[in-house]
């Protein structure tokens, strides 16, 4: 892919009238608000497109919309919502060259990032959704009751710019498979994937008001959602600063909060680790993505005495990465998404230098060559303190901290010091050692020797990183209220 054709992506979505338009009642509507966003190309720094912003009143007539298809779609046969999911599925899977342009071009993702990583695991979300839609027991018997596991309601998403479509799948999969309906507020950073995610359920047949998008920004139309009488509950993915305001919003109306916040998962190299696997997998698995993973394990906790192996190979590993132009299908690593994030990432580098940690490769300021773009140069630090702010503080950039350890006890200890618990690694050659390392980590999700990402394992966080499990058949229950009748006697009949 070229930069021609990302250009005529925008030219379609522009002369298609999509990036104007809202998407409320199975109708792409224009909004009642005013207020415009630019759409900025952080590998020009360019702006390449405008969309509209809604505000509170389209959250009201969305939230009407979805409450009105509740009526119908929440008594949908499961096989019908499955089937829905199963075209919704094929259509990303026909147009993933559209969805992986849309995202390198909206958020910075390498091109090859977008179509390896980005569309297909997104798709992965949908896929599973289908399945637990056309499996999952909606209503059991237990003790002469019987058990409904019903659809909560209308639903407001909140998504991030990080995984744009990644982020929308894991919500409105699930959350169409248990017979919701939603309102989604994509991030307004990264609206292109959200604008064709919303015209292929249209494409799929999805009924009128069972799912509408209402783009703006999170003060206006993302806390309108959280603090709406009539939405049942609220998922966010995104900062802990918005998480908690939006569980504030949603307070009063005793809504249910799904929290999706920030993390800094460990990566706890045992001392019998083969480090020739681990030390690669690991910086590859921090510098995903740019760095820009919720779960990206950016600190890796490594045995002292062999701090200057792990030093070398790490080094290695980061050198070998091609950071550059996200459109050419060479480069590993795009800019960072935003200026904001530009920002972010060089103020932690410094911190680190301040703060005395040990900088062993990249450094602050772009890589050489690139002097436009929100590129930033992958660094390493080592000899990295555990109270550092670069070993406690969430960067969402291509920053790792290396943090010696002298006793596997103090390692764990490390592990599960921060506010956060949302991934983590550990890597060991004995099995029986890392199992046992990972049922005493505090964290949502433990990866032992980089096993391949499972769409079906629940993820979500401990501590500050949140509330509530994404994912698989946890996921879809997030969705479900449980009813007990009783007096029920028997099997249904
Ligand atoms: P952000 O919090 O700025 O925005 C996330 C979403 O929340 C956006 O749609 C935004 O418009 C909305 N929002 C902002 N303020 C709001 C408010 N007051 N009320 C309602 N909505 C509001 O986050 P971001 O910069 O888009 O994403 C990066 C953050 O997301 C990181 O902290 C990262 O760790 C986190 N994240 C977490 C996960 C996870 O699964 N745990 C996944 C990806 C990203």
């Amino acid at each position: 892919m070229g930069n021609g054709d990302a250009t005529r992506l925008v030219e379609q979505l522009t002369s298609s009238g999509l990036l104007d338009r809202l998407y409320i009642g199975g109708e792409w509507v224009l909004p009642m608000g005013h207020d415009r966003t630019s759409v900025i190309d952080p590998s020009t720094e360019d702006a390449i497109a405008e969309i509209a912003l809604g505000n509170a009143q389209d959250v009201d007539e969305a939230v009407i919309a979805a409450r009105s298809a509740f009526k119908t779609w929440s008594v949908s046969s499961p096989q019908s919502r499955a089937a829905l999911l199963g075209r919704v599925h094929s259509l990303i899977l026909e147009r993933a060259e559209l969805f992986a342009q849309a995202i390198s071009l909206e958020m910075g993702a390498a091109i090859s990032t977008a179509r390896s990583a980005q569309v297909p695991m997104a798709a992965e979300h949908i896929r599973v959704a289908r399945d637990n839609a056309g499996s999952y027991p909606f209503v059991i018997h237990r003790e002469g009751m019987a058990l409904m596991r019903e659809a909560i309601g209308v639903c407001g998403l909140i998504t991030p710019w990080n995984w744009p479509l990644y982020q929308i799948t894991a919500k409105v999969g699930p959350a169409l498979a248990a017979g919701c309906t939603i309102v989604l507020k994509p991030s307004e950073l990264s609206p292109l994937s959200a604008l064709l995610f919303t015209q292929v359920l249209r494409d799929a047949g999805i009924p009128p008001g069972v799912f509408n998008l209402v783009n703006g920004s999170g003060p206006e139309v993302g806390a309108a959602l959280a603090a709406h009488p009539d939405v049942d509950m609220i998922s966010i993915t995104g900062s802990n600063r918005a998480g908690v305001l939006v569980a504030q919003a949603a307070a009063p109306t005793v809504k249910r909060v799904a929290q999706e916040l920030g993390g800094k998962s460990p990566n706890l190299i045992l001392p019998d680790a083969d480090l020739a696997r681990a030390v690669p997998a690991g910086v590859a698995a921090g510098f995903r993505n740019v760095g820009q993973s919720c779960s990206a394990p950016t600190r890796m906790i490594v045995p002292r005495e062999r701090l200057a192996e792990v030093e070398r190979i790490a080094c290695e590993a980061a050198a070998a990465l091609v950071v550059g132009d996200p459109r050419s299908p060479q480069t590993t690593h795009g800019p960072v998404a935003n200026r904001a994030q530009f920002k972010r990432v060089q103020e932690m580098i410094d911190a680190g230098i301040t703060e005395g940690a040990r900088l062993i490769c990249g450094g602050p300021g772009r890589p050489q060559g690139l002097e436009r773009g929100f590129y930033a140069r992958p660094t390493i630090f080592s000899n990295v303190g555990p109270q550092m702010r670069i070993a406690q503080e969430e960067i969402f950039g291509p920053v790792l901290a290396i943090i010696p350890y002298d006793s596997v006890d103090e390692a764990v200890e490390i592990a599960n010091d921060t506010v956060y618990g949302l991934g983590a690694h550990v890597q060991g050659r004995e099995l029986a050692a890392a199992r046992a390392v990972a049922a005493r980590i505090r964290s949502g999700q433990v990866h032992i020797n980089n096993p391949p990402w499972n769409p079906h394992a629940p993820f979500g966080g401990y501590k500050h990183s949140g509330n509530g499990r994404e994912y698989g058949v946890e996921g879809l229950q997030e969705y479900l209220e449980t009813k007990s009748i009783l007096g029920w006697q028997g099997e249904p009949g």
